[in-house]
């Protein structure tokens, strides 16, 4: 897989992380439209699904989706023995099946208490789905599986109050230290009062090549702190050395 794709695949997956506490192993909703896109492309789910998602996965379908390919007939027999593969998650549907796009839907409740992921070639429920706020949707376009972006109403249920949302502002926050907008000289200045303290040189009065092996110490440290050791600091440390 291209790394562009892994990286869009990544983000789209660390948004539901982030702000709708998914985690590993994720789990994954089938329906029967789905198995028969897998077919038709030749595609095997439990090969490639959690490859393209790159983590752990539960793919699991639910009794109404089975029963309504069992009632579709045989033309569908193969995507069938697919999705009968799959676990079956409990639906509420059980004596009174429905059809699998109202089942699934129900499955998800109002805010997707299970963070399951909609598989489905299903347009009607794919619509449905990225009008419902925290569900990730994944489809087959042809051989290659999409993990749809996050969806409008998904992305502004995350806004708080700058109109940002959690990882927007993770990634302005970086943005910003990156272009250096930060003032460097904001939270680091502090540090440094704390850092080097002169004092600590005290006892090495007569050893002055110590003194310059701490003082080096000291900057090595701060450097990877990026924190510059500001003039008189330097001076106070040197000036023990006489
Ligand atoms: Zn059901």
């Amino acid at each position: 897989m291209k790394i562009k794709r892994y990286k869009k695949v990544n983000r789209h997956l660390n948004f539901y992380v982030n702000n709708f506490g998914f985690r590993q192993p994720y789990q994954i909703l089938l329906d029967g439209t789905f198995c028969l896109g897998a077919l038709n492309n030749k595609i095997n789910i439990s090969d490639n699904i959690p490859r393209y998602l790159q983590g752990e996965l539960k793919l699991l379908t639910s009794q109404c989706a089975i029963i309504e390919m069992e009632n579709l007939g045989s033309k569908l027999g193969g995507a069938l023995i697919i999705l009968k593969k799959f676990p079956v998650h409990k639906c509420g549907h059980e004596g009174k099946p429905v059809a699998a796009s109202k089942c699934l839907l129900s499955m998800l409740g109002d805010c997707n208490p299970n963070h399951y992921i909609v598989a489905s070639q299903d347009r009607e429920l794919q619509n449905n789905v990225r009008n419902m706020v925290g569900v990730p949707l994944l489809y087959l376009h042809g051989k290659t599986p999409v993990l749809e972006q996050p969806s409008q109403v998904s992305v502004e249920a995350t806004k708080n109050k700058e109109g940002l949302s959690i990882t927007e502002r993770q990634m302005l926050d970086k943005l910003k230290l990156e272009s250096g907008l930060v003032n460097e000289s904001d939270k680091p200045k502090k540090k440094k009062k704390k850092g080097p303290n002169p004092l600590s040189c005290k006892k090495k009065k007569n050893k002055p090549q110590e003194v310059g092996k701490i003082v080096k110490n000291v900057e090595a440290k701060n450097k990877r702190r990026k924190i510059r050791i500001a003039q008189h600091v330097k001076e106070i440390l040197f000036n023990k050395k006489t």
